[in-house]
């Protein structure tokens, strides 16, 4: 039997209060830990709960590329609001995200300027689709060895 097969018992202690926040943010792994530690230490959001999918709230934002992934995130918001509670949501958009170079075919210094209206038209989708208010959202930015988050007037 592989070792890998064995059971691992996680060293995270297990809580089951919600935090009735949630986060919607790009997949790209080399953030993931960055995302985490911001949100939970840096916006005090234990457990939020995550929706991660390449361009993260892009999909919200009326582009015609990402009309399919619209649905289903519109589908998870709602349902996380009636299930989890949620009444809280933090977009978060990166620099260099390949989705906007990508899918989008956006070159900067167009790609983010894009990506920060996208927050905005984020936000409102949300709040049209969940009612939610409280939504704020942030931009963040590839320093020399660290990463930087900051404000985006939603
Ligand atoms: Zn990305």
């Amino acid at each position: 039997m592989p070792e890998d097969a064995l059971p691992y018992d996680s060293r995270v202690a297990y809580d089951r209060r919600r935090i009735g926040a949630g986060a919607i943010y790009c997949s790209d792994g080399r953030v993931g830990e960055h995302f985490d530690d911001f949100l939970q230490n840096g916006l005090g959001l234990p457990r939020y709960d995550r929706i991660a999918l390449p361009g993260g709230a892009a999909c919200l934002a009326g582009h015609p590329q990402a009309h399919l992934e619209e649905q289903g995130v519109v589908d998870e918001l709602q349902f996380l609001v009636q299930a989890h509670g949620l009444k809280r949501i933090v977009l978060i958009a990166h620099e260099g995200c390949a989705f906007y170079s990508n899918r989008l075919e956006l070159k900067e210094p167009r790609l983010t300027l894009v990506q920060r209206a996208d927050l905005v038209r984020a936000a409102a989708s949300i709040h049209r689709v969940t009612g939610i208010t409280n939504i704020d959202a942030y931009f963040a930015r590839l320093l020399e060895d660290k990463v930087r988050f900051e404000a985006v007037e939603v």
